[in-house]
């Protein structure tokens, strides 16, 4: 079984339309898609969802209010600024009692005397609410606040960043996900994903599993090449898209991964067209084809429908053409 892993530079290059598209011509694979933070591939490929699981990428620190004395120790060492201080919060629901001369404090615990803590907190540079809450966005997760904090008011959680999901498509099996707003961990959402096809492609016998990849060389698209067997990067002509290349192209041969090029919209720039493909034979790199700028890229994605599904015009037969070089590197 062989891992084919489309990616690109940038986003907008029609990494995703071509994906789709070889998802169409290919007789026996499993879909992934592996570009989390933006998935875009069920758009076309309508899955019909068959297991749905909660994805947790990791931990977060939760505060618990009842036993939060609001020293602000955590909101100082946080290098994040994950530690929030609720002016609007009722402190009266916190830990922190209100003193009643009991002098119990100057015997044992000075931290439940709300006069000492707003000391403790000026002393710090604080002023205002004794309320702290976490703001889950910002939180990274690294703990400090937990090791600091003096009466152990701070919880350490797994959370659901978000859904992964096996589905069926009109043209195999699909393992997607929808990862949440501003969540992170995607690398290890992406691997997630490729461990269920892959689990999928041994049972049902596929032979091939179509990665789409995310854009960039950020960590999910390390996430989506490392140990696959071919990588195409998907580019346009234009200077970024010749920076890009260049980027990815470092990458992919840091993990010793045989690279295949395509640029999309060809015509729309013919002289950077051809820069490009000089850079990607100096890069040693070999262009398998060169797709003309058609709407028909934007028309199927509207239509739902994959691009050789959608038309047979010129671009749904380089796309074939590029499909059968794709084989043959396999063969
Ligand atoms: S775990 Fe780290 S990032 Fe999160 S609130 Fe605590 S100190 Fe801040
Ligand atoms: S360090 Fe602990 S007790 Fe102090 S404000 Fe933070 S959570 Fe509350």
């Amino acid at each position: 079984m062989k891992e084919l892993v489309i990616i690109s530079g940038k986003g907008g290059t029609g990494k995703t339309s071509i994906a789709a598209a070889f998802a169409s011509l290919a007789q026996n694979s499993v879909i992934a898609d592996c570009d989390v933070d933006a998935a875009d591939l069920h758009l076309v490929l309508s899955p019909t969802i068959r297991k749905r699981s909660d994805f947790s990428g990791g931990k977060k620190a939760f505060i618990h209010t009842d036993k939060c004395i609001g020293c602000g120790v955590c909101l100082s060492h946080c290098r994040f600024g994950a530690v929030v201080q609720d002016d609007n919060a009722d402190e009266t629901a916190s830990g922190l009692k209100d003193c009643e001369n009991c002098e119990h404090c100057k015997r044992s615990c000075s931290v439940r005397d709300r006069t000492l803590i707003r000391e403790m907190q000026q002393s710090m540079g604080l002023a205002g609410s004794t309320i702290f809450r976490i703001d889950s966005f910002a939180c990274q997760g690294c703990k400090v606040c937990v090791e600091f904090c003096p009466v152990n008011a701070i919880d350490f959680r797994l959370v659901v960043n978000g859904e992964w999901f096996i589905s069926d498509t009109r043209f195999g099996p699909m393992v997607h996900a929808k990862l949440g707003i501003a969540e992170e961990n995607s690398g290890k959402l992406v691997t997630l994903i490729r461990k269920e096809a892959k689990k999928i492609a041994e049972e049902q016998n596929k032979d091939l599993i179509i990665i789409d990849g995310s854009p960039g060389i950020g960590c999910p698209v390390i996430a989506s090449i490392t140990g696959a067997d071919l990588v195409l990067v998907v580019t346009e002509p234009t200077l970024s898209g010749k920076h890009d290349l260049e980027r990815v192209a470092k990458l992919t041969s840091n993990f010793k991964i045989k690279t295949l090029v395509c640029i999309n919209k060809a015509d729309i720039n013919p002289e950077m067209s051809g820069i490009i493909e000089q850079q990607a034979a100096e890069l040693g790199l070999k262009v398998i084809g060169k797709i003309p700028y058609d709407e028909a890229f934007t028309k199927a994605q509207l239509m739902k429908a994959a691009l050789i599904e959608y038309t047979d015009c010129e671009i749904a037969e380089k796309i074939k053409t590029i499909w059968q070089k794709i084989l043959y590197e396999f063969a």
